[in-house]
């Protein structure tokens, strides 16, 4: 049976992909950033990158892989830099009207925020055939859409702690919802596989022989875990670490709240199966 049974919004889920041709370098100045996580460098916040060239393009983008720079190559800012340059600042460089280079890093974060959560959003609207549930769920979503689109000064006096209880809430909801449709498929799959035992801590573990269909992983550490061909339908990875997580032949396709970023740190192969709204890196195994 399959989970994911309405389509992806491609138009709404393209807004929340990077598109750096049409941003002013954000991410690369407005984040501070330190070399242990995978950066050039140890970094303040609003001070540019020091790769960050005028044109805004990266000077050493070809070689991010080479120089092992994965804190820049798993970033993902859904979306948030072409928002807050194109929209809220209409087309105003930061370098040009040095005045407003403060006030666009503070926007750009917290339009960030919205915008990884309308990703987790959209993501759930795909598993939703309960009206009720649906109808919550796409007024949150135009709710938070119209955050994103708010003036400048507006965007900074959100107060996002409080919007992101609401979004929570609903995720959870269609968490509950999905994690009721698996549930005959998870006890079936139990005959064969071993019980997950609930926790956070999944650093280095083996689990190719764990039962992972409708596994809670929000906000866990798999770190280096061995997920090998299993079957991770119906799985919460919302927030999940997964640097270096082998998932090669892995099933995530059903998998809710996955998103680019976690992708990218992974360890896949071309047998991967991943949701339509991600790609799969380049650099995975073909
Ligand atoms: S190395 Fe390149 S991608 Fe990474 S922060 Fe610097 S300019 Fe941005």
């Amino acid at each position: 049976m399959k989970l994911r049974i309405n389509k992806i919004d491609n138009e709404n889920i393209s807004n929340l992909k990077i598109d750096c041709e049409n941003c002013f370098g954000l991410c690369c100045v407005a984040l501070f950033f330190s070399k242990s996580d995978g950066f050039p460098q140890d970094k303040i916040a609003g001070k540019p990158c020091i790769n960050l060239q005028p044109d805004f393009k990266c000077s050493v983008h070809k070689n991010l892989r080479k120089k092992r720079l994965k804190g820049c190559m798993s970033y993902d800012c859904f979306g948030a830099g072409q928002k807050v340059a194109q929209v809220t600042f209409k087309g105003h460089d930061w370098t040009k009207s040095p005045d407003i280079a403060n006030k666009m890093f503070d926007a750009f974060l917290i339009i960030r925020q919205l915008h990884e959560m309308l990703w987790y959003l959209m993501d759930a609207s795909t598993f939703i055939s309960n009206d009720n549930i649906k109808n919550e769920l796409n007024s949150v979503i135009a709710e938070t859409e119209k955050l994103t689109r708010l003036d400048q000064q507006s965007i900074i006096n959100i107060d996002i702690d409080k919007h992101r209880i609401k979004v929570n809430r609903i995720l959870k909801q269609v968490n509950e919802f999905v994690k009721k449709k698996v549930s005959d498929e998870k006890i079936k799959n139990s005959k064969n596989k071993k019980a997950l035992k609930e926790g956070y801590d999944f650093i280095g573990r083996d689990l190719t022989n764990t039962n992972l269909i409708g596994a809670n992983f929000a906000g866990a550490l798999l770190i280096a875990s061995n997920m090998k061909d299993t079957n991770l339908k119906g799985a919460n990875l919302i927030g999940a670490d997964l640097r270096d997580a082998d998932i090669r032949g892995a099933n995530l396709e059903d998998s809710m709240f996955l998103t680019q970023s976690q992708v990218n740190t992974a360890r896949g192969n071309s047998r991967t199966k991943l949701p339509k709204s991600l790609s799969m890196p380049y650099y995975w195994e073909k």
